[in-house]
């Protein structure tokens, strides 16, 4: 077995989803040296790379470098694959644009990778591990979770295959079947909430010499208040182009005028990016999406089954960091897995015991910076209080560090980013009241002083 493990009992553990989040999963506990079967629903994505996830590309930032460089592979990701993006990039309606950096001190960045690149690159890595095995084109249709055991669909012969773990990890994303099984047990507490907001994704193709067509190194925002669009650079110098509006907003543009204005009106700039003809095409090929946000704990059943990922808790994607929390669960887990040696009862239960509070944490805050995203970065006051925040970072930057900072670019555990964002605003709080009050009786006595009152 890998890296001399031998000693120790090797579990037996089946993972539910072989997605972003049950690939990296898989990795980790075979560098443990576990035996590791990886169970999908769809075909291996490396040999369908065209195949559709949700979104083509994600933005990674420390919290998920932190588990690739675990696993080998950060390096290949960041600086062969992903695009560095060192700010938002503000798109006005007269087609004029700006940069806010996302961190004007220390220059830091998040990356735009491929979802399907990195997908495969996890599964690839996984084949360096005689530990591991990996099943495709199987259904997870009922699990026992307290006596370990799965029933597979095998989609390509319809068979039944059933299955038996000492430890299930269900890491089947948004609507996991593992979390179905789960709640039907007492105690289990859930609870999703659809946003009136869907998304459809257009895209920029390169430019006719197979370049950019905008700077690439930004996440570019076209804030319109209610409803906005974004676009991340990909590797073959085209953008994947989001649309985020309310399903109403959607359903009213039904025609393919209706549409064109729309664009004149909110998005002229991009226009010309897309291509006329493309946009019509790209945007009634699909239906939008729905953005659903999931809480749920306890995430174990007894020392059999734990849920990772999306299967525990699914955000809207305005902070990007759903992989990034995913991916944050095993890093998480396999430190669990060191301090308690392999103690299954022990890992999960503090694993439930500690995580809810930051995934419950980082989904407030995605529903928060859609706002931000949409609205607020327009505002004056937005922009005020950045400069303030940066000033002061760049300042004091070991007591002091902003909410996106924190969150983006530090292993602050959620929970603690929003306490720290709280105090941060009272303390600003104070100091400008307190400014103010100065300023109110520096005024006072100098106009005494002035009419000698
Ligand atoms: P998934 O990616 O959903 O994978 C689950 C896997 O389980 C799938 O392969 C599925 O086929 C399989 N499966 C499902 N049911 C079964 C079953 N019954 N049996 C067997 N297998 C099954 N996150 C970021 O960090 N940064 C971003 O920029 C970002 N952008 C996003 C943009 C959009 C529009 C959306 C929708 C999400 C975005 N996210 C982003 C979130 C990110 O996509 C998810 O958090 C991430 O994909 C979660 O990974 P996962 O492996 O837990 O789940």
């Amino acid at each position: 077995l890998q890296n001399g493990y031998s000693k120790k009992k090797q579990l037996d553990v089946v993972v539910v989803g072989a997605g972003l989040v049950g690939s990296l999963e898989a990795l980790y506990l075979a560098k443990r040296g576990h035996r590791v079967r990886l169970y999908e629903y769809r075909e291996d994505i490396r040999k369908t790379p065209t195949a559709r996830g949700r979104s083509i590309n994600l933005a990674l930032s420390v919290r998920g470098r932190r588990a690739l460089k675990d696993v080998g592979l950060e390096t290949h990701m960041i600086k062969e694959h992903g695009i560095p993006m060192t700010g938002r990039r503000i798109h006005r309606t007269d087609g004029s644009t700006y940069a806010i950096p996302y961190d004007a001190n220390t220059k830091q960045c998040i990356y735009s990778v491929g979802r399907n690149y990195l997908n495969g690159q996890l599964l690839q890595e996984s084949e360096k591990y005689e530990n591991v095995e990996r099943y495709f084109n199987h259904k997870l249709l009922e699990a026992n979770l307290k006596k370990g055991s799965l029933t597979f669909l095998k989609t390509d012969t319809n068979e039944n295959v059933h299955v038996t773990a000492d430890l299930i990890i269900g890491a089947d994303g948004a609507f996991s079947a593992v979390r179905k099984a789960m709640m039907k047990r007492p105690f289990f507490d859930f609870s999703q909430k659809y946003i009136e907001h869907g998304y459809l994704e257009l895209c920029i193709p390169a430019d006719d010499n197979g370049g950019f067509q905008m700077p690439p190194n930004y996440l570019h925002i076209w804030p319109r208040g209610e409803f906005m669009m974004i676009a991340l650079p990909n590797q073959d110098c085209s953008y994947t182009v989001t649309l985020f509006m309310p399903f109403t907003k959607f359903k009213s543009l039904d025609t393919e005028e209706k549409l064109l204005a729309f664009f004149e009106k909110y998005f002229p700039d991009s226009i010309p990016l897309i291509g006329k003809e493309k946009l019509v095409e790209d945007f009634f090929a699909e239906s939008p999406s729905p953005l659903v946000a999931i809480k749920c704990r306890p995430y174990h059943v007894e020392d059999k089954a734990l849920l990772i990922g999306d299967a525990a808790h699914a955000v809207v994607p305005f902070y990007g960091q759903g992989m990034n929390a995913g991916f944050e669960d095993c890093t998480l887990l396999d430190e669990l897995f060191k301090k308690h040696n392999d103690n299954l009862a022990e890992i999960l239960n503090e694993f439930s015991e500690t995580r809810w509070k930051d995934t419950f944490a980082v989904s407030d805050l995605a529903m928060y910076n859609y706002i931000e995203m949409r609205d607020l970065v327009t505002r004056t006051s937005y922009r005020l209080r950045k400069a303030m925040d940066d000033f002061i970072f760049w300042l004091l930057p070991n007591f002091w560090v902003p909410l996106y900072n924190s969150v983006t670019f530090s292993t602050m555990p959620y929970s603690q980013c929003i306490k720290n964002r709280e105090w941060q605003d009272k303390v600003l709080k104070r100091t400008l009241s307190f400014a103010g009050l100065a300023a109110v009786i520096g005024a006072a006595v100098a106009y005494k002083i002035r009419y000698k009152l």
